[in-house]
């Protein structure tokens, strides 16, 4: 008999999980359909919670940990004995983050009485699912619903085919057994800088090689120049206008060859990570009569609710256009869930917030001063240090700072951004300010408690009208 269901979700990863529960949160019958192994069991959770986020944030936070051992804190007056890496219980204690939360995924789709099929699924006409499990064994689901969320794999590049253990991709480096001595990183994006600042950290040589001329090509100008700064002062080499061509593997040895501004260039390394972007992965989902189209680049094609060219079909995250973010991923998921389920629901596209999980961190939300600048607005703007922040001094982390940009005509914040310590946390007022569509006035007479980092995000707004406090600004007008 054919299973029947109100919704079918293809992929269980944070947009398809998310949507999987919101739906049943609303009374839709689910079927959440997951093919992933994670390391020999069955796992839910997606890219993010296996291979993505979280195993990067578990390794950043162990790495920024042992980095600051090593260095020492004396000048808190504290000595420590002699700081040793175990590499094995460092990829250890990742491990079990990544299984305990992709277990607490199970658990949530268990009580929430929606049922995970193991295997692969595939959109028919009709809204039907062909649900192949990992057995082999084929079953035909009928969906009133589908919501497609098989989101994305890295990027291979034919110049850097992947090589065992020596060359890989952004899943392999989480899985180095040893400190490389030389890393090659290919793509200066935000995976590339993350990994390789996790490597460096533990000690590698690393190197950045990056085909564009420009740090950072989507984030503000001044944050830009302030984290590639940053990065290169703690031991990142940043090679911009540096195109690979290609790489030999020979002796557990790699050779690059690349051309940049002097020339045609070859670096030796140990590994090399190959983060070069990633694609929406449509093979085997769809069949030739789905009725689905793609867009010119290969993504599902969908409109702003996600709806995709099927009445009743929708897709979201990695597998649409924007940005590859898990939290734009999850909010997409909600989104078609409560659309399906009859409710209203839209979602803010200009306000999703960017993080880069590095040490300082950096994150942003709405317009840089450079699109506000393109988009005609008459642009004011206003940044404040963390350096002079009594919290971050007291807490020996401050580096960085806050600029806001805004409307000059009518004082209504445009964007936020931030280089400093605990960014992504920080960022969050700006969004919630943005959305509410506060003015810059908003926030200077709000009253920020003291200490706290916060404090900068205060100072940030006054400075926009030249009256930052803890800096010698005179009222410019
Ligand atoms: P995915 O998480 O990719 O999940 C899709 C799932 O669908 C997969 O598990 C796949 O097995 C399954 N699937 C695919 N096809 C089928 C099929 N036919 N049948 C059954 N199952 C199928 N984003 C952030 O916001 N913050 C971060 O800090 C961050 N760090 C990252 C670090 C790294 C190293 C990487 C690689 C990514 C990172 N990301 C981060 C991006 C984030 O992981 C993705 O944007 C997010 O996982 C997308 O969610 P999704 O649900 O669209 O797809
Ligand atoms: P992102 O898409 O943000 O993950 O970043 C990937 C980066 O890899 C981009 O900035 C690309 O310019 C860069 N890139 C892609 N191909 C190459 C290459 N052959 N050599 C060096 N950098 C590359």
């Amino acid at each position: 008999m054919t299973q029947q269901a109100d919704l079918v979700v293809i992929g269980g990863g944070p947009g398809g999980y998310e949507a999987a529960i919101r739906a049943a949160q609303l009374g839709l019958s689910v079927i959440c359909i997951e093919r992933r192994v994670h390391k020999g069991k069955p796992s839910l959770g997606g890219t993010c919670l296996n291979v993505g986020c979280i195993p990067s944030k578990a390794l950043l936070d162990s790495s920024h940990k042992y980095h600051d051992l090593k260095a020492g804190y004396a000048n808190h007056g504290i000595s420590t004995g002699e700081v040793k890496l175990d590499l094995a219980a460092m990829l250890a204690r990742k491990d079990k983050v990544v299984d305990q939360l992709t277990g607490g995924i199970a658990q949530l789709l268990k009580g929430n009485g929606i049922t995970w099929l193991q295997g692969s699924g595939k959109l028919l006409a009709g809204k039907q699912v062909e649900f192949t499990s990992h057995e082999g064994e084929v079953q035909i689901l009928q969906a009133k619903n589908v919501i497609l969320a098989s989101g994305s794999e890295p990027v291979q590049i034919p110049v850097a085919k992947l090589v065992d253990d020596v060359v890989v991709d952004s899943t392999g480096a989480l899985e180095f057994q040893s400190v490389p001595k030389r890393l090659g990183v290919i793509g200066a994006g935000v995976i590339g800088l993350e990994l390789g600042s996790v490597w460096a950290r533990l000690g590698s040589e690393v190197i950045v090689l990056e085909a564009v001329d420009q740090f950072l090509p989507i984030a503000d100008r001044a944050i830009a120049k302030e984290t590639q700064k940053i990065l290169t002062k703690q031991g990142l080499d940043i090679r911009l206008g540096a195109r690979v061509t290609g790489t030999q593997v020979a002796n557990g040895q790699v050779t690059v060859s690349f051309t940049d501004a002097k020339g045609e260039q070859q670096e030796v390394f140990d590994r090399l990570i190959v983060a070069v972007g990633r694609r929406p992965v449509t093979a085997g989902l769809l069949s030739s009569d789905s009725g689905v189209s793609l867009d010119e680049r290969g993504f599902v094609a969908v409109d702003d609710h996600c709806r995709a060219s099927v009445p009743g079909v929708f897709a979201i995250g990695d597998l649409v256009r924007g940005q590859m973010l898990a939290h734009k991923a999850m909010e997409e998921g909600v989104m078609a869930a409560e659309i399906i389920a009859g409710h209203h629901a839209q979602f803010n596209y200009d306000l999703i917030i960017s993080v880069i999980y590095t040490h300082p961190e950096v994150a942003w939300v709405g317009m840089t001063e450079e699109r506000a600048k393109a988009e005609g607005f008459d642009v004011k703007t206003g940044q404040f240090a963390f350096a002079v922040n009594g919290r971050a001094l007291a807490s020996d982390d401050n580096q960085g700072f806050v600029k806001f940009v805004a409307d000059a005509k009518t004082d209504r914040l445009l964007g936020m951004h931030v280089i400093g310590p605990a960014a992504g946390d920080i960022i969050h007022q700006g969004l919630i300010a943005l959305e509410f569509g506060a003015s810059v006035e908003d926030l200077q007479l709000m009253c920020f408690a003291h200490p706290t980092l916060s404090e900068v995000v205060h100072e940030a707004a006054l400075a926009v009208d030249g009256r930052a406090i803890h800096a010698i600004q005179r009222k410019r007008k």
